[in-house]
């Protein structure tokens, strides 16, 4: 394994405590794997399965929940057939566990106990999980002034939450410093190189679950876009091994107000404008990868949209109907999707995949104000 920075093209030995590059930008584990079907470990039902792609050895995983393969299950937006993948069911209830499995699996190797990260969100939760499992040591920094609300699930898995004051950047350099503070690794889920690494098995599976053929598409929330970037990066592996025949074409959704990848995409100025939404997991100003992965939904022919926040509420609701309680911020990938079909550029037809990335049990105070409204 060797970490690149795709800025400037500077390679590096991985070291716990590289994580970014000297130029400042995100590193990444080098692409240099590919991977067909006979590459499967067929007896292991579990994300490790597809460890030939990964950059851990299968022997070297020792802190797991034996992850379970998620569902891929139908439903419909009007009277379109779509596929949701239903990462609400991961061990901590949201896709972050598969980047956070592999970090902390990849520091666990290199004998290192603690880790650091700034979330209060799911990110926070992912790594407090995979911590306490691994018996780790965990701290977590969050904007001070967060609800106890929104840590429950961080502070249940036995992490630390420090309270940091100042802005969402001073939280996130406390974390990084952590090493000097608090004898503790930081393992930002938006900076760390492996975290990608992990998230990839979502192409995987989606691949599998298939019929060892790509989605046409493939639409998730985009935050830091770390989902995006993971999904591309499993489904050019797979190409890369002649295990599918075409790159689906990746679409990104953010909402009105902060949508930085869409701005971007369209060569416009980045704006943020109201950051009161449904859609609080991607209220991200500036991801730490947005070059690399406005690249990469470019080279699949996919895009980015936004969606507001009535349109959010009525994914939502139609979710549930459906029999999907899902997260708020996950309901922009399935309002993306209507939107691209009413718009004619994904159809009917096609296979498209829609991500759940979050369960709806981590927010019920929100969606309980919505209740009202039924
Ligand atoms: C983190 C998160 C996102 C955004 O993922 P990125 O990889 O940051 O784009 C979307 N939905 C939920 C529920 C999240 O926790
Ligand atoms: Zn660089």
């Amino acid at each position: 394994m060797i970490f690149i920075c795709m800025h400037c093209s500077k390679e590096y030995v991985p070291d716990p405590l590289l994580i970014r590059c000297e130029c400042g930008c995100a590193l990444w584990v080098k692409p240099e794997k590919s991977f067909s079907k006979s590459d499967i470990i067929t007896d292991d039902l579990t994300m490790w399965r597809y460890s030939k792609a990964y950059p851990l050895d299968k022997e070297s995983i020792e802190v797991s929940f034996n992850e379970t393969i998620t569902p891929l299950a139908p439903l419909k937006i009007g009277n379109v057939n779509i596929l949701a993948k239903m990462d609400s069911l991961m061990p901590t209830g949201s896709f972050k566990d598969r980047g956070a499995a592999m970090v902390v699996n990849y520091l666990n190797t290199q004998g290192i106990r603690s880790v650091s990260e700034d979330s209060s969100g799911n990110g926070g939760s992912a790594y407090a999980g995979y911590a306490a499992k691994g018996n780790f040591d965990c701290n977590i920094f969050v904007p001070a002034g967060t609800s106890l609300a929104k840590t429950v699930q961080t502070r249940f898995y036995g992490a630390r939450c420090f309270e940091i004051e100042g802005s969402r950047e001073d939280v996130a350099q406390a974390a990084m410093n952590s090493i000097e503070t608090h004898d503790s690794y930081y393992v930002g889920h938006n900076w760390h190189p492996l975290f990608i690494e992990g998230v990839k098995s979502i192409a995987y599976e989606i691949w599998e679950q298939c019929g060892y053929r790509a989605p046409d598409n493939f639409i998730a929330p985009a935050g830091n876009g770390s989902l995006l970037a993971g999904a591309y990066t499993g489904f050019q592996e797979l190409l890369k091994g002649g295990a599918i025949e075409k790159m689906p074409r990746l679409f990104g959704i953010q909402t009105e107000g902060i949508q930085p990848f869409v701005q971007q995409f369209n060569d416009e100025n980045i704006e943020i404008g109201s950051t009161d939404t449904l859609a609080e997991g991607i209220k991200i100003q500036r991801s730490s990868r947005i070059d690399e992965i406005v690249d990469f939904v470019r080279q699949s022919n996919g895009g980015f949209i936004s969606v507001n926040e009535s349109q959010i509420e009525e994914a939502l609701r139609s979710m549930g109907q459906q029999g999907f309680f899902i997260e708020p911020t996950s309901a922009t990938a399935f309002a993306g999707i209507k939107i691209l079909l009413d718009s004619g550029d994904i159809e009917d037809g096609q296979i498209t995949v829609g991500v759940i990335t979050g369960n709806g049990l981590k927010a019920t105070n929100t969606l309980q104000t919505l209740l009202v409204n039924c």
